[in-house]
Formats: structure tokens, C-alpha cells, sequence
């Protein structure tokens, strides 16, 4: 496998400092996968309090803002901001995170809503099992791709509060290992986290980054030489990213639900990078106000980084936990398809060590793709990245994938 160096061609900056946009117009909160609303239209809603539950198991969704409910329909509610900030309880108090037992840490992420951040994971509650015997906790903070550091910001930002919900993990689940992934060209990041792997079981691990080395199932694989079938949990390990953990911690030390999160904004189109605080269910179009983003048909905005981001427009999308990064690109236009020339390029950079050609092959002549392990596909497009005919041979494979299950 030919491995493909996180390369960024401009220059962006990091700044040290998070911009705050907590005061939306107005909020969406989605309820697809089977979310109930419990307010109706013309209601008023505190912030922090509860709008709608999971018809399946009552997981609870919450309104972000105080304000008016102007509409509900059976894919969302929208909320209206009356811009105070009211809540029912006023009480701010921290609670002993060495209180908890397993049982309140998933009863009370399960009550307080708190669902992974950014990544098509199982939440929380359902990681953390109080019936499971753990060995290893992985905390991930390589970049995704390319310009897409939220990770370790978050981490440079956090780290008094990462550590103390770390060391309760270990005492409270027994892990063996609580590992830490950070980029060997951190050096001031590994620097200040190095202090702490004294007398713990924290440990830090520096990895030179290549693309998609950041993607669990390529991670552990590369640092354990462990593979899974579908969770990690089945080898005793749990990985969470930097802004779950970060979500957890909250959760747990003011018993709240999760109201905002941090976002990035990137690519080529700004000098540095972003790192706002935004309300969840906020429009992306007035968080982009905020940035002066000037849209123009040579703009290419994307939920998600350039490898494996989705195109988006600003009126019509939302900031939810399904993501934490936007980026905008100039001058990046579709190319035409061309017939596949048997260069063998995509082969040669699929970190998972699968044929993408020989398998989009197989599809299209509908042959039997046993013998091609494509559940192993981590879906990271450099496949289709790279292919110098312009074949979109992940999409190809994601569809062959999930006709399978
Ligand atoms: S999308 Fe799947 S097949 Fe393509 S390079 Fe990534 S892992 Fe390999
Ligand atoms: S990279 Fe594209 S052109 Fe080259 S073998 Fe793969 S599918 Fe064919």
C-alpha cells in the first residue's frame, strides 16, 4: 500500500482563541431516525429542555435556544430565539466525577441526550456498557483529512478536563490502557501531554499521519494489529474522538444536555482556520455571516473536508452532531468520466489493501464479491481521489457494501 501524506497546499492559519456564535435566529432540530416530537406549535421551549424522544426507547432530543416553536412536521422542529437564554433551573453546580458508578454514567448520557460527535458511531450510553469488560480506550486525534484539526485543537484547549474524565474512566471501567493518538508533528501539543502519562496508565502515541490512517478500523489495525468485524468493542476496545469525549465530560460534570458545539471552518478560501462555539441546530448560513463567506459559483462548500466532504447549500443546512467541519474550496470543478485505462493507482493507495478496480469490475459484470472482503472498505474515497479517469469507484463500492447487509 502506497501510503498518502496528509499534504496541505496553502498555508492556513491556526488561531488560538475560539469565536463564539451562541445567539442563532433560529434553530432546526431534525427528527429522522424515528423521533417524536413532545411540544407542539405555539409552544414556548426553555433552553436545555426536552422536545422530542425516540419512538423506539424515549432518547431524548433537546431544544438548544429558548423561544417560540413555529413549525413541526414529521422531519423537524424549528424553533424561533427569543434571545434569552431561559431555563428552568438556574443552579450551576459541578458534580464528583469519581462519584459515578457505570450504571449512572450510562443512565445519565443516556438522559441527557449525548450522542457521538461527527462520526456514524454508536453513542455513548451505548459504548460504554456497565455489563462489558473493557481493555483498551483509544482517544483519536489525527487529522481526517487534509486541513481538518479540530481534533487536536480541542485537545490542546481541553486537556485539564480530558484528563480527569480519562483517570475516572480507568479507575471506574478498569481499562489496561488509555492511549492517546497525536500527530508526530505536534510537538508542542505532545510536549504538554506528555506531563501526564506519569504514574498513569495514559499513554501517549505519536503517528506520522497518512491519509486515512485517522479512520478507527485503519487505526487500530496499523497500531494493534487487530481486526474487526463491525465495532471495536468486540476486541475489548472503545475509541472515541477528542470532541465526544469532550461532550461526555460536560454531560457528566454539570448534568446538562449538550447545547452547542465546536465546529471548524477551513480550506483554501480563508487565510486560518475557524473554531467556533455554535448552538446545535443552528442555520450554517448565519454562522457563515458571521465569517463574511461570500458565495460564487467558483465556491465549493462542503460538509466535511475535500476528500470525503459533501456539497452544501448555506440556506438549507444545518450544524447538528452528524458534523464537525465545513471547508470551502476555490476554483474546483466537476471533471467528465472517462473510460478506466487499468492503471492500477487505486490499488496502490487503498489503505485497506482491497483491488477498488477489480471490485467495481465484479459489480458492474454482477459476479459473486465474496472473495473481494469489501465489508473491510472504510469508505474513504482516495480510491476515486486518485483515479486519474475521474471514476467514482467508492460510490460504486459503498452501494455494493450495503446492498450486502
Ligand atoms: S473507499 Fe474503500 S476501496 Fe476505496 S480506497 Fe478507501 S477503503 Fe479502499
Ligand atoms: S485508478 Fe481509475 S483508471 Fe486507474 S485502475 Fe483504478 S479505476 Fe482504473
Amino acid at each position: 500500500m502506497m501510503k498518502m501524506k496528509i499534504e496541505e497546499p496553502k498555508k492556513v492559519e491556526n488561531p488560538n482563541n475560539i469565536i463564539l456564535f451562541d445567539q442563532p435566529h433560529k434553530i432546526y432540530i431534525s427528527l429522522k431516525d424515528n423521533f417524536l416530537p413532545i411540544i407542539k406549535k405555539g409552544d414556548y421551549v426553555y433552553q436545555e429542555e426536552k422536545i422530542a424522544i425516540r419512538k423506539k426507547d424515549h432518547f431524548p432530543l433537546f431544544s438548544t435556544i429558548s423561544g417560540i416553536v413555529t413549525h413541526i412536521d414529521t422531519n423537524g422542529i424549528t424553533i424561533k430565539n427569543d434571545f434569552k437564554n431561559r431555563v428552568r433551573t438556574y443552579e450551576i453546580k459541578e458534580y464528583d466525577l469519581k462519584e459515578y458508578t457505570k450504571e449512572e454514567i450510562s443512565k445519565q448520557l443516556f438522559e441527557l441526550g449525548i450522542r457521538n460527535i461527527g462520526e456514524k458511531e454508536k453513542d455513548p450510553y451505548q459504548k460504554l456498557k456497565p455489563d462489558q469488560i473493557y481493555k483498551t480506550l483509544i482517544i483519536n486525534a489525527l487529522k481526517q483529512e487534509p486541513y481538518i484539526d479540530l481534533e487536536s485543537f480541542q485537545l490542546k484547549m481541553e486537556r485539564k478536563q480530558l484528563l480527569e474524565i480519562l483517570e475516572v474512566f480507568i479507575e471506574t471501567y478498569n481499562f489496561m490502557e488509555v492511549l492517546i493518538i497525536i500527530p508526530n508533528n505536534q510537538k508542542l501539543l505532545l510536549e504538554e501531554w506528555k506531563q501526564c502519562e506519569k504514574d498513569s496508565k495514559i499513554k501517549l502515541i505519536e503517528m506520522e499521519e497518512y491519509y486515512a490512517l485517522g479512520h478507527t478500523k485503519k487505526l487500530i489495525e496499523e497500531l494493534k494489529k487487530i481486526y474487526y468485524k463491525k465495532e471495536p468493542m468486540e476486541k475489548g476496545i472503545i475509541v472515541f474522538n477528542v470532541s465526544t469525549l469532550c461532550a461526555i465530560y460536560q454531560a457528566l460534570k454539570y448534568k446538562r444536555p449538550q447545547t452547542k458545539m465546536l465546529v471548524q471552518f477551513t480550506g483554501d478560501m480563508w487565510k486560518k482556520n475557524s473554531y467556533i462555539e455554535v448552538r446545535i441546530g443552528a442555520y450554517l448560513k448565519e454562522v457563515l455571516n458571521k465569517l463574511e463567506f461570500k458565495r460564487s459559483k467558483e465556491v465549493l462548500l462542503l460538509q466535511g473536508g475535500l476528500l470525503q466532504g459533501v456539497p452544501k447549500t448555506p440556506e438549507n443546512t444545518i450544524i447538528s452532531v452528524d458534523t464537525k467541519t465545513f471547508s470551502a474550496w476555490k476554483n474546483i470543478t466537476e471533471k467528465e468520466t472517462h473510460t478506466c485505462i487499468r492503471c492500477g493507482k487505486c490499488i496502490e493507495v487503498c489503505p485497506m489493501n482491497l483491488s477498488p478496480v477489480l471490485i467495481m469490475d465484479a459489480i458492474l459484470k454482477q459476479k459473486n464479491l465474496k472473495r473481494f472482503s469489501i465489508e473491510q472498505c472504510i469508505n474513504c474515497k482516495l480510491c476515486s481521489f486518485v483515479c486519474p479517469s475521474m471514476i467514482p469507484i467508492d460510490h460504486y463500492i459503498k452501494t455494493a457494501k450495503e446492498e450486502q447487509k
